[in-house]
């Protein structure tokens, strides 16, 4: 690594804005020092504070600190803090990174004394070596045992399994893995030769630990110059350490014990990749002379959100169980946690928006607001939502719909079978059969495979074709280039990713963030939990796998400052049956006066009034996809654009946008635009009469937009 002279770093020190406990873990003498607990009680404040006192007090040098967490974004998070604390990122300064993004600079830096000039490099992804390695063992090479084969290789590698020691443990640890163990051992085998190639080494990302951790273990050159180098180390969310991370730490520490971990057992949602709460949990029988110190106080939440955190958190069993601290919130109070129950996902989705749209109108800015679900795959029918009400989005830790490899693949085949001319004029039914005959191409099968890459894309298909037996039943004659049309409208019409949106994310992803207000969504038993942690007839059939669900929720309902709201819906698709229950983790949550809590499960009634679809004003006809209810018409009904106004209006949004430094589709989509130069609103109520237009963009912009409209109006007359 390259040397830097710094100049003297002058963190600001803050101790008033610790509690008596936090200042404890942050003054405490260097050593080992390990931080235990829950969600929001300021343990990543803890840590970066702790950084600024052992470098203002001399301990160490900033440069000489190396504070790591497990993705991008928490790094980011950290690096975006201790610089508030006067450490930032630059070269000289305290330097916060992921296991991976460390270990890659350093192998960078000490490769060439380790293995002299054979070059390497790094995959960035294990695919197609694991489809040649697949291949040669003789297994199918589709993208799904792909993936899942990827998953296994990953999940050994970071368990510290060796290929000839695979199919062992696998039987000692009752593992489901996706094939016979002795298969995947084959394939894992092969993997790894195949990545010793005449030009040089392949290395994947588990490599980069392993020869890192091996580059420190036995070469002593090496070990001391990083040791020169680095003298103290900061861990956090420490409950999510695999054993190989545990290794590099191991080999970056040495002898030595300058090592500060923070972490919540209780938020141990990674288990699946090879993460385990043991390191956190044994801290101090490690290192008996460690400063140990736990944190009650919850500073995030609202008393009543800590109170149904603790409960949810409460209601769990095992030896992580054992750990959690009743959180006390210390926040001023706020709303009780809402719950809601729907008769279906659309009906849901459509609720949140409007619940979303009224916080906007309130003040709070959509970039405090979250929607968390279980999967990636629930974001279709929230991205639709949210497109339909105008409310601009990003979605996180997974791909939009419409972007994901799968989906584009299914489009694609969806495309193919249009060209065909063997095949029937397909409407209703029989369209929905001919999707899912097509889809099965792209790996739709009928049961929900197993292996949970497989899963996550086999729920992207299935949204394909609850969104086709949705479309069909409003529409009798829709037909496959039509559902096709659709598709395209749906995926144009929804925004570019924007950092002002609402943030969609699965609950793994929001793990460690913020936001004012949340709302969990799709609670729905065999969603939250997932299907399958359950057995057949929904008992329970892996006891540890249901506790990590539950911790998923915990993650969810910690991560509110004030709103939260939870909901799930009895059918998926619109008028669909509803066979399905609130999550059993909710049952004894819901309070009694809550609506939600009156509805038994199973039942049929209570939904409010049946969705109205707004009508074409040409036509007269309901409108039944996205474009059209914002444009008022059906897309085939004859239009009647303004073109000079339409150009007017985008001439002020561009100025606006510059004024403002908001991307322009957060002041008006280009739809609502064009919707307004069709219809010419002449008064405010006109205005917000079209969607994409709440009350909040009419104090805005409704006196901008409704003069355009008239000058224009007065040219024409
Ligand atoms: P998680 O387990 O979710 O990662 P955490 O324990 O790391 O949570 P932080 O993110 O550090 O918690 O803190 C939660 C919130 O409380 C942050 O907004 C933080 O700034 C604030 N906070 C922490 N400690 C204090 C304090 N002593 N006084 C005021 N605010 C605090
Ligand atoms: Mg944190």
């Amino acid at each position: 690594m390259e040397r830097v002279t710094a100049a003297p770093t002058q963190p600001k020190l803050a101790l008033d804005e610790l509690d008596a406990e936090q200042a404890a873990a942050v003054r405490a003498p260097r050593g080992p020092v390990c931080v235990l607990a829950g969600a929001g009680t300021g343990k990543t404040r803890t840590i970066t504070h702790r950084i600024a006192h052992l470098v203002a007090s001399g301990h160490v040098r900033a440069d000489q600190v190396l504070a790591v967490t497990f993705t991008a974004r928490a790094a980011g998070e950290l690096r975006n803090r201790l610089r508030a604390l006067g450490l930032g990122g630059e070269a000289g300064q305290v330097q916060a990174r992921t296991f991976h993004a460390a270990a890659l600079r350093q192998l960078r830096y000490f490769w060439p004394q380790v293995v002299g000039d054979v070059p390497w490099k790094l995959l960035d992804s294990k695919f197609p070596i694991v489809a040649q390695a697949a291949g040669r063992a003789g297994l199918s090479t589709d993208t799904d045992s792909l993936r899942d084969l990827s998953s296994e290789i990953e999940w050994a590698k970071a368990s510290l399994i060796a290929p000839e020691d695979y199919a062992g443990e696998v039987a000692r640890l009752h593992r489901d893995a996706p094939y016979d163990a002795k298969k995947v051992a084959t394939v894992y085998t092969y993997y790894e030769a195949l990545k010793n190639t005449p030009d040089g080494l392949l290395l994947d990302f588990d490599d980069l630990l392993l020869h890192t951790a091996a580059a420190l273990e036995d070469y002593p050159s090496v070990a001391e110059e990083f040791r020169g180098r680095y003298r103290s180390f900061v861990v956090d969310e420490y409950q999510d350490v695999t054993p190989l991370q545990q290794r590099v730490l191991d080999a970056w520490l040495g002898d030595r014990d300058d090592l500060t971990v923070v972490g919540d057992a209780n938020q141990t949602i990674y288990s699946f990749t090879g993460a385990s709460p043991a390191a956190l949990l044994d801290f101090s029988r490690r290192f008996p002379e460690a400063t140990v110190i736990r944190l009650e106080r919850d500073y995030r939440s609202s008393p009543q959100v800590v109170s149904l955190a603790n409960r949810v958190i409460g209601a769990a069993r095992g030896r992580i169980a054992g750990t959690r601290l009743q959180l006390i919130g210390q926040r001023p109070d706020g709303p009780e946690p809402g719950f809601a129950e729907y008769d279906d996902e659309p009906a849901e989705a459509a609720a949140t928006a409007r619940k979303i749209a009224k916080l906007l109108e309130k003040g709070v800015p959509a970039a405090e607001i979250a929607i968390l679900y279980r999967i990636n795959a629930q974001s279709e029918v929230y991205e639709q939502a949210l497109t339909e009400a105008g409310i601009p989005y990003q979605v996180r830790g997974g791909e939009g719909f419409f972007n994901r490899p799968e989906v584009r693949q299914a489009v694609q085949a969806l495309r193919q079978a249009a060209n065909r001319d063997d095949l029937p004029d397909a409407r209703g039914a029989d369209l929905v059969t001919l999707v899912r005959a097509a889809l099965a191409k792209v790996g739709l099968t009928k049961e929900e495979p197993v292996g949970a890459q497989a899963r996550e894309r086999w729920s992207s298909l299935m949204a394909l074709v609850q969104l086709t037996e949705e479309l069909t039943a409003h529409d009798e004659e829709l037909d496959l280039s039509g559902l096709l049309r659709e598709l395209a409208a749906r995926s144009e019409a929804r925004h570019p990713p924007t950092v002002q949106g609402v943030t969609l994310a699965s609950l793994h992803a929001a793990k460690g963030l913020e936001w004012d207000a949340v709302f969990l969504v799709g609670l729905a038993d065999g969603t939250l939990p997932i299907q399958h942690v359950l057995g057949p007839d929904s008992t329970v059939s892996d006891e540890a796998a249901l506790e990590e669900e539950r911790r998923l929720l915990y993650v969810g309902v910690t991560r509110p400052r004030e709103h939260l709201q939870l909901s799930w819906a009895l059918a998926r698709s619109e008028g669909g049956r509803k066979v399905r229950r609130r999550s059993r983790f909710l049952v004894g949550l819901v309070p009694d006066d809550s609506p939600a809590s009156r509805i038994a499960p199973h039942t049929t009634a209570t939904r409010g009034p049946k969705r109205v679809h707004p009508t074409c004003r040409v036509c007269g006809r309901p409108l039944l996809n996205t474009t059209a209810t914002m444009l008022g018409r059906c897309s085939r009904c004859p239009a009647d654009i303004d073109q000079e106004l339409l150009t007017a209006l985008k001439d002020w949004r561009k100025e606006k946008s510059e004024a403002l430094s908001l991307p322009h589709f957060v002041i008006f989509s280009d739809t609502t635009l064009t919707a307004i130069a069709e219809q010419r609103p002449s008064d405010d109520r006109a205005l917000v009469a079209i969607p994409g237009i709440g009350a909040k963009k009419l104090q805005t912009y409704g006196a901008d937009v409704l003069a355009i409209v008239r000058s224009r109006a007065r040219a024409e007359g």
